[in-house]
């Protein structure tokens, strides 16, 4: 069963009315946010006339090439300052929506259900949909949810569902009843696809997952069997575990110099860890 429509509207509604904690700011943030969303749907059209399809990758830049990175729409949104209200800026913005999406999902994971860190790091907002392909759907509020970093690193940019093409060709969002081989964070009720039971002790947290429908067994392979494996792996490991939070509190630090060393330890420290928890 799909998520009550009024859930959705009710969400929907906040949304529009809550983007930005400042009430002087409102008006302006929701100008804003309106403009990123027409420029994502133009974004979409030029992909599209120039036969882009939800399979093709995106040029990725040369090594060593001089040629700036493009951004994302969701790395400009993201450094958005106004120049008349310096409380609107795009971090603003992002994290009242973090806040207001956390609060729905009652602090936990939308993958994996383990409680959220207190810091925004800790709870990236995730794109159910990858916005690096479904452009179209990067500020709509249906595609986001907050994840926790290990389910967010695991699930990068896949697609997870066989309709993805079908998805890319039309700017309306799909219905939680064609999401019938994935599992939606917005549209689906996690009680009804999977099923899980955490023990924790001093030392060890094992969490267990059981996919109930066709997508929570599909959450389950593509994800959680990973995240529980890693779980067992990392708290069975106390100097590897507060060796992993030094940094991740280190990189919470505004301005951190490390920043760019630890994201490229970490990614490289995930691809590793891939290898090993293959096998088990
Ligand atoms: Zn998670």
């Amino acid at each position: 069963m799909p998520a009550h429509k009024n859930d959705i509207r009710n969400l929907l509604a906040k949304y529009r009315k809550h983007c930005i904690g400042d009430p002087s700011g409102l008006a302006e943030a929701q100008r804003y946010i309106t403009s990123m969303t027409d420029k994502a749907l133009a974004e979409y059209k030029t992909r599209k006339a120039s036969g882009f399809s939800s399979t093709t990758t995106p040029p990725r830049r040369k090594k060593g090439s001089s040629s700036p990175k493009k951004k994302t729409l969701w790395s400009e949104f993201y450094e958005y300052a106004s120049p008349t209200n310096e409380n609107v800026t795009g971090k603003s913005i992002r994290n009242h929506i973090r806040t207001l999406i956390e609060a729905e999902q009652h602090q936990q994971c939308c993958y994996c259900r383990r409680p959220l860190l207190n810091n925004a790091y800790a709870k990236p907002i995730e794109h159910i949909l990858p916005h690096s392909i479904f452009v179209q759907h990067t500020f709509n509020i249906l595609n986001l949810s907050i994840s926790c970093v290990d389910c967010n690193s695991k699930k990068s940019d896949d697609v997870w569902t066989a309709h993805g093409e079908r998805f890319w060709r039309t700017t309306r969002y799909p219905t939680a009843r064609a999401f019938s081989d994935m599992y939606h964070p917005r549209l689906h009720r996690y009680d009804e696809h999977i099923k899980f039971f955490r023990v924790q002790s001093n030392t060890h947290c094992i969490s267990i997952y059981t996919g109930l429908t066709p997508q929570g067994i599909k959450l389950c392979e593509k994800l959680l069997t990973h995240i529980s494996k890693l779980e067992v792996f990392v708290s069975a490991n106390s100097e590897l575990k507060k060796h992993i939070q030094t940094l991740q509190d280190e990189q919470s630090q505004p301005g951190s110099a490390a920043g760019d060393a630890i994201e490229a330890f970490k990614k490289a420290f995930d691809k590793a860890t891939e290898a090993i928890l293959e096998d088990v």
